[in-house]
């Protein structure tokens, strides 16, 4: 399919080239409507060539032919209905170039970049307009004077009133907040707020919704001055936007280095340059702290988003960009559709993080979209991260991405000691507890300080890996180097390539019989603390406990607030809180997500011990870092331990090499699923000979490799079943073959049942 490969980055020169197609599917209304299907039409001999995807054109529709305007999703030379059915386009509107236009061209890209259907990838860059009634928005403004609401907060501290402690104390600095805010972030209850409101110390109003979002009366504060390191960041991103240069950027800087001083002095930049922003940033990081340092900057100028926003606020936030009423968006990585109509800067912070990569169809991740669109745009893109991805970091030192290193902790502070505890040697001196002594001693010791500690379960899904607690032996696939999961009737199977085998009585490696599948749970570990601590007071932090939408940020208040001693986690507490009363962090068994069953393990172990080192400490007594381990010689908890990012890189780098994962390759998978297992095997079959076809004719020199179909990790879900079919390359390109191959077969078969979905470098 000539122009399948418009815009893909590998493809390069053919982007150049305009698409040659005789039939352009195009959308009538974008944006208006629901984005409903496409229409197909004949393109004259003489626009042939001409059209591409984002333009916008004219077409007779419907009975009468009226002349009617819509945007070309796609050329191809694939008909659709019979030629004769099909009518002519009538003429390319080109002054339509415009937000609009560039939305489908992003769709278009996405589309042939991660495998989806035009639509989806429509409705995923589009707004989807929404009858709206006007709402109302709430604010909250002191009534008392500074001093005397000063004053009653003392009194509410002595009292241990904590949320009104929180209102109480947000209102000594502004003189006016978000309602939301504090409803949401503050995590205060109406009821409070309206026994304060009684009290007289506040009152709550209402103005137009969207208006201004936000408004503090405080001053507004303007830039610290920046640092050496900060100002060359500064100077030399901007520096080179003027002169025409756009770049991607990566600041690798430690927390507290000042990453986000140089997001806000860069947008100021910006915005003095009349260009607009987008700031990415995790919405579990997303804290009030956060929002509030972009407020102060930028005012009324500045507006959020999140996913609890519904469909038509999403749209109102979408018209305010476009009008030009906002300069700056922040939110999570749907922001990076707002329509600015002068884009100048992405910022994506913690750009390792995965909740940055789509889980639905088209399964993006947004910082090669944010790529494509700063390309789009003629803007800048810069990342940040502590931890920086594996992607990231090897584009940096290729030299296509210019690196900076920040080093140093502005707000002073040591960073906390780390020490490995080796699991095995304590199950040899005879204790078989999931706390080491050295872990015992020092929970001991912070108890008797008074001091917080919290204990993290790097731990995710429940594929639960096998191994001896005798000698840390893992049982792994002899094909595919991943580790074995153990399903029922002590069967092990792998989940990359099907092979199945069964647990044997004793550790391969070591003969002993310990050889378990690893099952603790938060739960379990905060049971133990009870029983081995008594009187000990815990919070629990799991998927089980954060159910419901508040109860998160009421579990880290509640703890905030010395609410326990101990707060029991998995990965989720390790992300974007300062506890200046944690002095102890506890990792209580490192390796259980070492051996997730995926390439990326290494990666995200080194991630979350690292972020989770970063807990203790934060505040003025020096902290210290347990890490307790069954593998206490993989590089990932070692450099992890002395927090060396470089060293963990090389050693990361080798191994994706070897097995061509990504970066230094590429992996796609497609997910086959259907409620008739038997048409899914065969459908996932043939799709897979299919591949392994175009695999034939690859004309790289390193061929792709098609593994499978197996069963998916999770082999059924609610009667569906699920085949997996993996295919891996050196080069993206060779996957997206594969891929259009794949849609082209199923094209025609129009399958109503079994569905297939594409999913690059899971
Ligand atoms: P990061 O985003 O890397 O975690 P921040 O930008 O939040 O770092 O900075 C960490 C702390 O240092 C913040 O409290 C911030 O106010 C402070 N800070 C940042 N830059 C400067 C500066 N140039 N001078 C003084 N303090 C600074
Ligand atoms: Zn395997
Ligand atoms: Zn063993």
């Amino acid at each position: 399919m000539p122009g399948s490969q418009a815009g893909l980055k590998e493809a390069g020169k053919e982007e150049q080239k305009m698409a040659k197609g005789r039939y352009a599917d195009i959308i009538i209304d974008i944006s208006h409507e629901k984005v409903d299907r496409p229409f197909q039409y004949k393109i004259p001999e003489k626009m042939q060539g001409k059209l591409e995807a984002g333009m916008c054109v004219q077409i007779p529709f419907g009975q009468g032919s009226r002349m009617r305007q819509g945007y070309v999703v796609e050329v191809t030379d694939q008909p659709r209905f019979p030629d004769e059915k099909q009518k002519f386009v009538a003429a390319i509107v080109t002054e339509y170039m415009s937000a609009e236009g560039d939305a489908v061209k992003l769709a278009a890209w996405m589309k042939e970049t991660y495998g989806s259907t035009m639509i989806a990838a429509l409705k995923t860059v589009l707004p989807v307009r929404q009858t709206m009634k006007q709402r109302e928005k709430k604010k909250i403004i002191r009534l008392l004077t500074k001093e005397e609401t000063c004053a009653l907060l003392g009194e509410c501290i002595r009292k241990h009133q904590s949320a009104r402690a929180r209102v109480l104390q947000a209102l000594c600095e502004e003189a006016e907040l978000p309602y939301e805010l504090v409803s949401g972030r503050l995590n205060v209850s109406a009821a409070v707020l309206k026994s304060l409101k009684e009290q007289g110390v506040l009152s709550i109003e209402s103005e137009s919704y969207y208006r201004n979002p936000v408004k503090l009366e405080a001053a507004r504060e303007t830039g610290r001055e920046l640092s050496r390191e900060q100002s060359l960041i500064r100077d030399s991103v901007l520096s080179d936007y003027d002169a025409g240069r756009r770049e991607v950027y990566l600041i690798h800087g430690i927390t507290g280095s000042g990453k986000t001083e140089v997001y806000l002095s860069l947008i100021e930049g910006m915005i003095k340059r009349g260009k607009q922003c987008i700031v990415l940033i995790p919405e579990i990081a997303l804290t009030y702290q956060t929002l509030l340092r972009f407020y102060k900057r930028f005012g009324d100028r500045v507006s959020v988003m999140n996913s609890t926003l519904s469909a038509g606020e999403k749209y109102d936030q979408w018209q305010r960009a476009r009008k030009g009423e906002i300069d700056v968006i922040i939110g999570p990585r749907s922001a990076l559709f707002v329509p600015f109509p002068n884009l100048g800067l992405i910022v994506m912070d913690e750009e390792h993080e995965s909740s940055y990569k789509s889980e639905t169809m088209p399964r993006y991740h947004a910082r090669e979209t944010a790529e494509h669109l700063a390309e789009l745009k003629n803007a800048s893109l810069v990342l940040g991260s502590a931890t920086p991805s594996m992607e990231a970091y090897y584009r940096a030192l290729e030299g296509k991405y210019k690196l900076f290193t920040m080093e140093r902790r502005l707000t002073g502070g040591t960073l906390a000691s780390v020490s490995i505890v080796d699991l095995r040697q304590e199950l040899r001196e005879g204790n078989r507890s999931i706390f080491s002594r050295k872990l015992q001693e020092l929970i001991e010791d912070r108890m008797g300080r008074k001091e917080q500690i919290m204990l993290f379960l790097n731990r995710r899904g429940y594929a639960g890996f096998v191994s001896c607690r005798s000698c840390g032996y893992v049982m792994k696939c002899p094909h595919c180097d991943v580790s074995l999961s153990q399903h029922l009737g002590g069967r092990m199977v792998c989940h990359y390539c099907g092979y199945e085998t069964v647990l044997p009585g004793k550790c391969p490696s070591c003969s002993s019989p310990y050889l378990l599948g690893f099952k603790a749970g938060t739960q379990q570990i905060e049971e133990q603390l009870h029983r081995r601590f008594p009187g000990v007071r815990t919070l629990r932090m799991d998927g089980d406990t954060t159910r419901t939408k508040d109860s998160y940020g009421k579990i880290l208040t509640a703890f905030a607030d010395g609410g326990a001693d101990v707060l029991v986690g998995t990965q989720m507490i390790v992300k974007g809180h300062d506890f200046p009363n944690v002095t102890l962090a506890g990792v209580l068994a490192a390796d259980l997500s070492l051996n997730d069953s995926d390439y990326r393990s290494g990666e995200r172990t080194f991630q979350l011990l690292t972020q989770a080192a970063g807990r203790a400490g934060r505040g003025t007594r020096p902290g210290e870092v347990v890490i307790q381990t069954y593998r206490p010689e993989h590089y990932s908890i070692i450099h992890a331990a002395s927090q060396d990012y470089r060293a963990f890189y090389e050693e990361e780098i080798l191994y994706r090499k070897m097995g061509a994962y990504s970066p230094a390759g590429h992996m796609m998978a497609v997910l086959v699923t259907g409620p008739d297992e038997k048409k899914g095997q065969e459908l996932s079959a043939r799709l897979a000979e299919l591949a392994r076809n175009v695999e034939k004719t690859d004309k790289e020199e390193k061929k792709a490799v098609v593994i499978g179909p197996a069963r998916a990790a999770i082999g059924k879900i609610n009667d569906i079943y699920r085949f997996v079919i993996y295919c891996k390359a050196f080069h993206y390109r060779q996957l997206t073959e594969i891929k259009d191959k794949i849609e082209e077969y199923l094209f025609p078969l129009g399958l109503k049942e079994e569905n297939v979905q594409f999913d690059f470098n899971p």
